[in-house]
């Protein structure tokens, strides 16, 4: 696979990380392990990893982390993907909520909620998206209306990922309105076990229930847990975002990997032609990604704050993601055999049905291109066409 050389520093960062995986057990998850058993062996592991320092690499140190760059983060992931460690479960909090209370948060913020989200003790679920409100997320509806010592939050939000586990969700509503609708937004922060609170599990077409529709009825939500001043919200948000389509992108690609690590030891004399030509095309799309999105996190290392490029590193990893989960159908002969409880033959097609999601997740495919044409190449915003 690519080797890509950087800074002698930061591999000697990795040969530490890696004499630690050597001295301390990774846990290995069945494809049939139940949610429970998930979420504990998941715990374990963040609370080990984060005792021995390797999460949060790029956090200051006063809030737990080593005061690295996100080349050291991304060397973590690679080694856990090397070993074949399970995902970790607080993703969410360690790649988005987590910097962005390093950014925005207060203090007490700060020290309330940091050293938490390292350990997996709280694990987070981003409460964006509503029936109206995806691409276009401005449009968010739930309101928080201002109350004694706080809000009181109602509202609906859905494709809520890991809600069903979480302890905590940071939430994006409307605490005014305004002509311009991305004004008026808030940032909160948001107990799960708060009275008003409805988690719905929705099944997707791979038959996982990773996702949820979560009703806010009344929710009291303390002054304390406003993010930034009332009316920061999108600012907030898009900071949040560009957070997600750079750090929890480059764990997704590490999967594409995996997969194509496990094609190839597959092919043999009997694998037809286009299928090598298909996995040579992966190979290409691999190292590409890769290699797009070491050269942003050195960017980052030398100063620079995650802006739009993060949607380049989205868009061709989520594509080059889904082209090489279809490749691997040939494998199998090409069927997809869908029952009440999804797939129903084989961890091929679970692989491939899930990939589906991964160019609507974290933003679609259509809305990274809009922001490449506009923020990067600097086209201009076809107002008549697209409103
Ligand atoms: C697996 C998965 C996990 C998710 N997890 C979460 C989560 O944890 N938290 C959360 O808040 N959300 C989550 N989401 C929701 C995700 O962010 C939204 O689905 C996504 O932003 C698209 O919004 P939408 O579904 O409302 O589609 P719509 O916005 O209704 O889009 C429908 C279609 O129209 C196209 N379109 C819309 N606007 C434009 C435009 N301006 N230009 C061109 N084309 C356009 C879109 O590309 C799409 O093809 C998740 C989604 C998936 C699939």
């Amino acid at each position: 696979m690519l080797k890509l050389s950087i800074s002698e520093t930061s591999e000697r960062f990795r040969t530490s990380f890696q004499e630690w995986l050597e001295n301390n057990p990774v846990p290995h998850v069945k494809d049939d392990t139940s949610l429970d058993e998930f979420q504990q062996v998941g715990r374990n592991w963040q609370r080990s990893l984060s005792s021995g320092g390797w999460l949060g690499t790029h956090w200051p140190q006063e809030f737990g982390g080593r005061g690295l760059s996100l080349v050291e983060e991304a060397i973590v992931q690679e080694e856990l993907v090397r070993v074949s460690a399970p995902q970790i479960l607080g993703l969410f909090g360690l790649t988005m909520v987590g910097p962005v209370l390093i950014a925005h948060g207060n203090e007490i913020q700060k020290k309330r909620f940091l050293s938490k989200i390292l350990s997996g003790d709280e694990i987070w679920c981003q409460g964006f998206s509503e029936p109206g409100a995806g691409s276009d997320l401005a449009a968010v509806k739930a309101r928080a209306v201002p109350v004694d010592g706080g809000y009181e939050l109602s509202g609906q939000k859905i494709w809520t990922s890991f809600a069903h586990v979480a302890d905590w969700c940071f939430v994006l509503c409307r605490t005014a309105d305004s002509a311009r609708k991305h004004e008026g937004l808030s940032y909160l922060l948001v107990d799960m076990k708060s009275q008003g609170i409805t988690t719905r599990p929705l099944q997707q077409i791979s038959g996982d229930k990773e996702f949820n529709e979560v009703f806010f009825d009344s929710v009291f939500v303390p002054s304390e847990n406003l993010v930034g001043k009332e009316g920061d919200g999108w600012k907030i948000a898009i900071s949040t975002l560009m957070f997600e389509r750079v750090v929890l992108t480059f764990a997704r690609q590490l999967q594409s990997e995996t997969a194509l690590r496990e094609l190839l030891a597959r092919v043999d004399a009997d694998t037809a032609l286009t299928t090598k030509v298909d996995l040579a095309r992966s190979i290409v799309d691999a190292c590409a990604t890769r290699a797009l999105a070491y050269s942003h996190l050195m960017d980052y290392a030398k100063g620079a704050a995650p802006g739009p490029e993060g949607s380049l590193d989205k868009l061709l990893w989520s594509e080059a993601f889904q082209r090489l989960c279809k490749v691997a159908l040939a494998f199998d002969g090409g069927d997809v055999a869908l029952g009440e409880h999804g797939p129903e033959n084989g961890a091929d097609v679970h692989r491939y049905l899930y990939s589906r999601g991964r160019t609507i997740a974290a933003g679609t495919s259509e809305i990274q291109r809009g922001i490449i044409a506009e923020r990067i190449l600097g086209l201009p915003r076809l107002k008549h066409q697209l409103g």
